[in-house]
């Protein structure tokens, strides 16, 4: 009864200070709204990069011929080549392929993963087949979709600012990624030109907007979490060129970087920040991601185990390895619909080598996934919110506009409870009136085709 006691103590006070009511929600709404325009008011000015990505006009539609993407951002790298038809046209035709990348390329040389990148997609523009046409003479064009922050020099180069999401090579930041990429495409013997650097939420942007002209931001929930927006370019302070003809420009915010004293942080946070390969950064993403938030329930069990013997006497030995318990695992219990949770047994059972666990304690480890989840929800609506506001779409308005927001991501795509959390917290943020024109719009993997998309708008022979 005592250690019960002390496991439920251990619950309340994470519940006490994961809370995220709606007036700490609009603080942080704020926060977001005022760093936006602090990002762009002077490079450096804010915690958001808002990255300008010389991104200054979406895709219309009219787009045409045979272009590849490669996307690479998290644990897999897609490849991925399209046939436009332009107006009426469309999609006429797309291929994709996954590829799994090997733990220890994450950390290991620059050379040694461009040089495995390029070899697949070697591999992959070998099979091309006969739908697929380029035209006589031309040379195959790339978009590159690397979702890392990079400081854009152009529409096709720029320089990694650090490594996220659990990659770690030094000699490649500071260094032009397309030049990276490209050299390895020579050493594979590999005809082709990277036309366009975005990154996925400007990918997704894209691909949105082709689908929706009413999209007017991208919301990355997966591995790690990003949001890229349009912004007017005359709005952008710290940008000396010349003003678009659109108007317009892209802009990257790297919203994982953010962080603000109205963040609910716990002792849970602030020791997984600190054992991270980036302590200090990505403060936001650490709360919210798919890469964390399984890491966040298995320190708070952990905790529980050594203050409460959750799980009996001797701490079970895996539940002391970093990362072992996947957001994925914590998504199948927290849905774990069955009277006796038999998915949360099976999954300590599996994951964590935990047999023969009681139903309270089941109900114990729901309730964990519960608080961690659905405060990431929250505060990723929070963010969404903010990005609203610096757009003056989180008020009435006249006009009858829909504003669309292209989401994408395999945390928002998979984990029911959170994206449905995070929808009702947006409803509950904005008002019945103006979330009625507010959609959250799923975009599968719409950063490969946008990528695509934006390589054949700046390809070299229009
Ligand atoms: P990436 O972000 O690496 O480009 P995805 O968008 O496919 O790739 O997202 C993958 C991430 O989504 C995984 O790292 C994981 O955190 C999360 N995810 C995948 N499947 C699930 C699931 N069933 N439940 C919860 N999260 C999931
Ligand atoms: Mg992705």
């Amino acid at each position: 009864a005592k250690r019960w006691g002390r496991a439920d103590a251990v619950l309340r006070g994470l519940d006490e200070r994961c809370a995220a009511p709606p007036a700490r929600l609009r603080q942080v709404a704020d926060a977001v709204a005022v760093e936006m325009h602090a990002g762009l008011a002077s490079e450096g000015g804010s915690k958001l990069g808002m990255i300008i990505s010389y991104v200054d006009s979406l895709p219309s539609g009219q787009e045409k011929g045979l272009f590849y993407a490669l996307d690479l951002g998290g644990t897999n790298f897609r490849v991925l080549r399209v046939q436009l038809g332009g107006k009426e046209g469309r999609v006429v035709k797309q291929e994709c392929e996954e590829i799994s990348i090997p733990a220890h390329l994450m950390t290991g040389t620059s050379q040694e993963l461009f040089d495995f990148i390029a070899a697949a997609l070697a591999k992959f523009v070998s099979s091309e087949g006969e739908d697929f046409h380029l035209l006589e003479g031309r040379q195959r064009e790339l978009g590159f979709t690397f979702s890392f922050p990079v400081k854009q020099s152009s529409i096709a180069s720029g320089t990694l600012i650090k490594w996220t999401k659990g990659f770690s090579i030094d000699e490649t930041v500071g260094a032009d990624v397309v030049a990276e990429l490209s050299s390895a495409l020579d050493r594979q013997g590999l005809d082709m030109k990277v036309t366009a650097l975005v990154n996925d939420t400007i990918g997704t942007l894209a691909g949105g907007r082709y689908d929706d002209s009413d999209v007017v931001a991208a919301v990355i929930l997966g591995t790690g979490t990003n949001a890229a927006y349009v912004e007017r370019a005359n709005a952008i302070p710290k940008w000396h060129g010349l003003l678009p003809k659109s108007g317009d420009m892209v802009i990257n915010m790297e919203w994982g970087n953010f962080r603000s004293s109205h963040l609910p942080l716990t002792e849970f946070d602030q020791a997984l920040d600190a054992e991270s390969l980036n302590p200090g950064e990505q403060i936001y993403e650490k709360l919210i991601s798919g890469m964390y938030l399984g890491e966040i329930v298995r320190r708070v069990l952990l905790k529980m185990t050594e203050e409460a013997s959750l799980f009996g006497d001797d701490i079970p030995p895996k539940l002391k390895i970093p990362f072992i318990l996947r957001t994925p695992h914590m998504s199948m219990m927290h849905h774990d619909t069955s009277p006796d949770l038999r998915t949360v047994g099976a999954k300590l059972k599996d994951v964590l080598g935990i047999q023969g666990t009681s139903l309270k304690t089941r109900r114990l480890v729901v309730a964990v996934c519960d608080i961690v989840a659905k405060r990431g929800a929250r505060l990723a609506a929070a963010g969404i919110h903010g990005v609203l506001k610096k757009l003056g779409r989180d008020i009435p308005s006249s006009d009858k506009h829909r504003t669309v927001i292209a989401m994408d991501g395999g945390l928002y795509e998979h984990y029911t409870i959170f994206s449905e959390t995070l929808e009702s917290t947006l409803r509950e943020m904005l008002g019945e009136e103006v979330s009625s024109s507010v959609v959250i719009k799923l975009a599968n993997d719409g950063s490969g085709i946008g990528a695509a998309l934006l390589a054949a708008a700046h390809s070299q022979y229009l």
